[in-house]
């Protein structure tokens, strides 16, 4: 028995993960640990929400929460994803929990008592017409490297480059827009040029890494490692734990990486184990997943972190790190909406058939590409057509024709071939998933089930089975025997599935639970088998998106119902009001053009729909965090009144559906149907316009006093609203 480490990369809880992530680092650990384990290993594997940081900070400011909420929703709701998706962790936490902070102040006192931690005054942007410091993501502005704009100060979504603030061209405040100006602070440094030597020893035995990660952590060592500032002067985050500066919060990147570290101490506070043998074991190996980006946080300064903490404490032995996954040819980016976040794709498919594309397109050494058309496409034709249908091909015969797992008679060359091509194969796959090579060992396992369907044709047992039973019944002994194979060898990349497939076979208790060199013996013979039915279903895009290309990139709508609280003048503007609305668990301030057509009195209190995805924007100096929706009918312009609880998710649209800008939101068509009573009685096609219109009014033509609004070009948004006039025009 051995023991393995896994530390996975923290996701930020800021937004939903995204299907890049997935492939990234969420989903190759899980394939290592459950291989581990079946190899009869301990393996504790770790991580959580990174709550802290601007990137929570900067999205609770977006939506007028404090961090903390919105860092518990996306906690909440990635850890269901997670889950879902079937990963495995031994311990998924989040960086508020009190032993996380208890932790990470005890590391940075230790290593500021040793002197690797140092005060020193630096400059960092400061907004005067603000009053604050500017750290990380609270500055905007165009990336020096690729040119994109309005990138945030810590990394460039659209090129990946790590930055400080300071390195933006035309950089500004993201409160105010102003720019902003440099001004001293005092800060706390990481000695990490202290520890240059140390890690180039260190480096010295880790030829055996990706090349891009040798390559990368190479290049800083060569270039000369830089003492890195790890305070920063924010409301939100954990203390500086030195008298007189816990004010200042620890660096939210130093801070995660500890993360590892605590929550192994927190599993064993839950659980009474030891963490210590994971952690000062030196035949424990640690392994650490993520994606490139985040490269020198794990080879070098997490690293130095530990040697200069506690020398007993294991460094990382590999950390096998993944380039991006690219969507459709293009950077994922949630603020340019080209996104698939998990929980949404995991709505529409099945777990292990978003684990089957995401790793057959993982980016193991370059970059790959996420496509709706291609996971179709490696969908029905290699896990359906190819690998689930030589599983069912196989079962539903031996079932139909014997009942039962049949008995194997003489072998000849053709079925010993099959079954030296199998063995080959399992020791294949487990080399594959030893080093890391997780989309060989799946390519693999999808050769060997090709091999199965040529075996299978080879033999042709349906006509065997009419000249000779016995012979029959040993070919598919033998094709039953390549099944157990492929449920033990893709078991670690298929565990709902192949644990349904290990109960067709007929063998107890979890194929979890299994050992790897199960996967060459032989199943019982003469056990009674139940009918099988497909362990995989086609997908057909076009029953799930629309045609065009808009809907492929998952641009929906978040329709809800909402109440309006209250109603005031907008202080620089005459036509436009400042609304709050209640959205059951929360409230937003919106800005629309309702002046001319409403008192304030009258809306108050009305039940409306709410677009809350739109795009925060600023009208007149205040933001506008959605917008509700009207119709209009020549001079009478009327809100679209929704009965129902604040909150209600309009049916047919996305809860959470990824933000979309005011022009993505023009592309959707609405329509507005008349309708007498319940039946519909005709309808009629609008595209929102701008002009003519007030602003945030996405506008539809009405006659009559209810109505239905229709999304895009076929499925209706059941949407049951009714029209009401403001009783006056002002
Ligand atoms: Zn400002
Ligand atoms: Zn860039």
């Amino acid at each position: 028995m051995k023991r393995v480490f896994i530390g996975v990369a923290w996701p930020y809880a800021n937004g939903p993960i995204h299907i890049g992530q997935v492939g990234g680092c969420y989903l190759p650990p899980d394939i290592f640990k459950r291989y581990h384990q079946m190899q009869g290993n301990e393996v504790l594997m770790v991580s959580g929400s990174d709550q802290h940081g601007t990137p929570v900070a900067v999205a609770a400011e977006k939506e007028g929460i404090s961090p903390e909420e919105l860092a518990n929703r996306y906690h909440e709701i990635n850890m269901k994803a997670i889950e879902d998706l079937g990963i495995d962790f031994t311990l998924f936490t989040y960086t508020t929990h009190p032993t996380h902070k208890r932790v990470s102040q005890d590391l940075f006192k230790s290593l500021y008592d040793k002197d690797h931690i140092y005060k020193d005054t630096m400059e960092t942007f400061y907004c005067s017409n603000c009053d604050k410091f500017l750290p990380d993501r609270y500055v905007l502005g165009t990336c020096p490297k690729c040119q994109a704009e309005e990138i945030k100060g810590d990394q460039c979504d659209e090129c990946g480059l790590l930055l400080d603030p300071q390195d933006l061209v035309e950089p500004r405040c993201m409160f105010c827009n102003e720019t902003p100006h440099l001004r001293e602070s005092e800060h706390f440094f990481l000695r990490l040029s202290a520890f240059q030597e140390a890690l180039e020893e260190y480096m010295e035995q880790k030829d055996f890494w990706k090349n891009h990660v040798l390559n990368f952590t190479k290049g800083w060592l060569e270039e000369g490692l830089k003492d890195r500032p790890i305070s920063r002067d924010m409301d939100w985050g954990i203390p500086v734990p030195v008298e007189g500066y816990e004010e200042k919060k620890i660096y939210v990147w130093f801070e995660a990486v500890i993360g590892y570290l605590s929550t192994a101490i927190q599993w064993s506070e839950n659980t009474g184990n030891d963490w210590e043998v994971f952690w000062k074991n030196t035949d424990c190996k640690h392994y650490y997943f993520l994606a490139k980006d985040n490269i020198p946080f794990h080879t070098i300064i997490w690293p130095a972190m530990i040697m200069g903490y506690d020398e007993e404490l294991n460094v990382p032995y590999n950390v096998p790190a993944n380039q991006f996954m690219r969507f459709e040819g293009k950077q994922f980016s949630t603020s340019r909406g080209l996104f698939v976040s998990l929980p949404d794709m995991l709505k529409d498919f099945d777990a292990d058939a978003i684990r089957y594309y995401i790793t057959a397109i993982m980016p193991e050494l370059r970059d790959s590409n996420f496509s709706w058309d291609d996971f179709a496409e490696k969908n029905n034709s290699e896990l359906v057509g190819n690998l689930g249908n030589y599983i069912h091909r196989v079962l539903s015969f031996a079932y139909s024709r014997f009942g039962k797992i049949p008995k194997a008679g003489n072998l000849d060359s053709r079925d010993k071939e099959a079954l030296s091509i199998m063995e080959e194969s399992v020791k294949k796959i487990s080399r594959a998933l030893e080093e890391c090579r997780f989309k060989d060992g799946l390519r693999i396992l999808l050769e060997l089930s090709r091999e199965g369907n040529r075996y299978f044709n080879d033999r042709a047992p349906w006509a065997e089975y009419k000249e000779d039973k016995e012979r029959c019944g040993t070919t598919l002994n033998v094709a039953i025997r390549i099944v157990k194979a492929i449920s033990i060898a893709g078991a670690p990349y298929l565990p709902n599935s192949m644990e349904t497939l290990w109960k067709y076979i007929c063998m107890e208790g979890s194929i979890h639970d299994a050992e790897w060199e199960q996967a060459l013996v032989p199943p019982q013979e003469e056990q009674k088998l139940d009918e099988p039915t497909p362990l995989y279903s086609s997908v057909h895009l076009e029953d799930i998106f629309k045609e065009d290309s808009l809907m492929k990139e998952m641009k929906k709508l978040d329709l809800r119902a909402a109440k309006i609280k209250s109603v005031e003048d907008h202080p620089n503007a005459d036509r436009l009001y400042v609304i709050n609305v209640d959205l059951g668990d929360h409230s937003r301030t919106l800005v629309a053009g309702l002046k001319s057509y409403y008192r304030k009195e009258e809306m108050t209190g009305k039940k409306v729909v709410v677009v809350a995805n739109l795009e925060p924007a600023k009208l007149r100096g205040i933001e506008s965090q959605g917008m509700v929706l009207a119709a209009e009918d020549n001079e009478i312009v009327s809100l679209l009144i929704a009965n129902a609880e604040p909150g209600t998710q309009i049916e047919g649209t996305v809860k959470d559906a990824k933000q979309i800008s005011f022009k993505e939101f023009q592309e959707f068509e609405i329509q507005v149907v008349k309708a007498e009573g319940d039946k519909l009685v005709g309808k009629e096609e609008y595209e929102p316009v701008e002009e003519d219109l007030p602003p945030n009014i996405a506008a539809a033509f009405v006659e009559d006093s209810r109505a239905k609004v229709l999304k895009a070009s076929d499925e209706p948004v059941q949407l049951d609203v009714e029209l009401s006039a403001g009783s006056d025009i002002h």
